[in-house]
């Protein structure tokens, strides 16, 4: 199964937020306890990561400031199923 949030591949119980396994999203995408994180808090997880050495080590090339994040952040997550119907209209 997939996070229907950002796509990465949830194989063990506790990669799903909140360790719960019926949770559709992963743990990067829940508070601790397992709720959803709003698109705005996963643009600025994502805009953090596409800064970071994360990004090249996953083999994207880095973003090089807060603009060209927050556009790649946005396409990326609104490729994903869960935004195309949740996200800002
Ligand atoms: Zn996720």
């Amino acid at each position: 199964m997939e996070c229907e949030s950002c796509g990465m591949p949830m194989a063990t119980n506790s990669e799903h937020g909140g360790s719960d396994p019926t949770n559709t999203w992963c743990v990067h995408c829940c508070r601790d306890d397992g709720a959803h994180l709003t698109f705005d808090e996963k643009v600025a997880g994502t805009m953090e990561w596409l800064m970071s050495e994360g990004c090249t080590k996953a083999g994207f090339p880095r973003a090089t400031d807060a603009r060209e994040a927050r556009a790649r952040a946005e396409s990326l997550l609104l490729m994903r199923p869960y935004w195309k119907t949740h996200g800002p209209k």
